[in-house]
């Protein structure tokens, strides 16, 4: 029989490659507690209306790439729901965001979010169907600042600090200004106008892109394209001033902040809600899904779903490029990551009498801190040596007379030395590095 395996482009995520997961989760959330973000989790499924309004029925994503499904009505009477797998997250924040009326306090709300994402993608490395996303919005009132370029800068300066500290070497940082919801009508219409001439020469989707969303023209990856692209019109040469200080104001504080960037005016990104700020942090290890990040600035985008005006910046990292990232880099990194250290003790019963025991004594060693493998009383004491000695440094053997007696019969495979302790003094024993010869197992 043919068995059934993981969908294409999605993949089991295994131990000890799980470890890095974590750890990077634990490291974004503790640089994110830094700056006073606290975690949002929205559902996985939302109404599809929602993304076609936000990400935009021209992107990629809304055009070819979402999971959405007709949901069954409830009753005869109603119509069934069009639902959609979350291709993104920022979407979902911004919905809650108006639904909590989140706004209402009159404070910026700074929420982060780690979970997966689904895009109908070819599947390469580095790109998946379903992939993580560790992201963060600063959304809120405009009185309450949430327009400032500082709170741009900030963001910035975040997320660099949080790579340095995961470990990651060797990150660049682009970024551009897409200017306001004018500038980019503006900047729309004279890319149109030059499209006109040169647009029947690039590829397909470029054909269709320039009479659609033209912007979406400077996304193509297509190499012949490039130089035709690379000859078009600059977004930054459409900005009106208030976008140019908004700009300049902050380059001026990642500068302050010796956050190092490179400007790209040709970053527009694939999503539709952008306005001013847009930036991506690409990692050259990566290959050609080299995006470790990607983010900008969205102050129209509440009102675009039926929100109060609630200006905001945010970004998504792909979890999984920062995972392929640090597997990529040298050993060092690598090795302070995965310790692979054995347990503190294998705990071997006798015999199948001594299975209970042996359980209640690796839960009182558990709950004391220790880290314990729990052997099985139908192996013979050979075999618990050879498994216990592959797993712990040490290993507590419990027959009928150790259980009656309280004292055990410990053997410390580093130094090679077998003795018995009363049960009381096990715990401290174990707590102590196995590797030092005092004479004790
Ligand atoms: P986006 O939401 O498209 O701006 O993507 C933000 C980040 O998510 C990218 O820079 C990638 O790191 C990651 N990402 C996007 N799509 C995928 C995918 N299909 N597989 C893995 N990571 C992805």
């Amino acid at each position: 029989m043919a068995t059934v395996k993981a969908v294409r482009g999605t993949r089991d995520l295994l131990p000890p490659e799980t470890e890095l997961w974590n750890r990077i989760e634990a490291t974004a959330r503790k640089v994110f507690a830094r700056y006073n973000f606290g975690e949002i989790r929205t559902p996985i499924f939302e109404d599809t209306g929602l993304f076609a309004r936000s990400v935009g029925e021209e992107t990629d994503i809304v055009s070819k790439e979402m999971y959405t499904w007709e949901d069954r009505a409830r009753a005869q009477s109603e119509k069934a729901q069009s639902l959609t797998l979350r291709p993104e997250n920022t979407a979902g924040v911004v919905r809650a965001y108006i639904e909590h009326k989140l706004g209402e306090n009159g404070q910026l709300q700074k929420l982060y979010y780690i979970g997966p994402q689904f895009r109908r993608e070819r599947p390469q490395k580095g790109r998946y169907r379903q992939f993580w996303q560790i992201g963060a919005e600063v959304i809120g009132p405009p009185f309450a600042g949430s327009e400032s370029p500082l709170r741009d800068a900030e963001v910035l300066e975040m997320l660099a600090t949080l790579l340095d500290e995961l470990g990651i070497t060797g990150w660049t940082l682009e970024i551009n200004s897409v200017g306001s919801s004018a500038d980019r009508a503006r900047y729309n219409d004279v890319l149109r106008a030059a499209l006109v001439e040169v647009a029947p020469k690039m590829c397909a989707d470029c054909q269709r892109r320039a009479v659609t969303n033209p912007l979406r023209v400077l996304d193509c990856k297509v190499p012949e394209d490039q130089p035709i692209i690379d000859g078009l019109p600059k977004i930054t040469d459409s900005l009106d001033q208030e976008s140019k200080d908004h700009f300049a104001a902050v380059t001026a504080a990642l500068d302050a902040a010796g956050v190092p960037y490179a400007l790209n005016p040709r970053l527009v990104r694939g999503l539709d809600y952008y306005t001013r700020t847009t930036f991506e942090f690409t990692h050259g290890g990566l290959g050609a899904q080299n995006a470790l990040l990607g983010g900008g600035r969205y102050d129209g985008l509440s009102e675009a779903i039926g929100g109060p005006k609630a200006p905001g910046i945010g970004f998504a990292m792909g979890l999984d490029r920062l995972v392929l990232t640090l597997q990529g880099q040298e050993q060092t990194v690598l090795e302070a990551i995965y310790v692979n250290t054995p347990s503190d003790a294998y705990i071997a019963p006798l015999g199948e009498a001594q299975n209970a025991a042996a359980l209640a004594l690796a839960s009182r060693l558990r709950k004391s801190g220790l880290r314990v493998e729990l052997g099985d009383g139908t192996f013979r004491l050979k075999k618990s040596f050879e498994i216990a000695n592959k797993l712990a440094s040490r290993i507590v053997i419990l027959g009928e007379d150790e259980v009656k007696s309280g004292i055990l019969t410990v053997k410390n495979f580093l130094t090679g030395v077998q003795g018995k302790i009363p049960r009381e003094e096990l715990v401290t024993l174990l707590k102590k590095p196995a590797g030092e010869f005092d004479g004790q197992p």
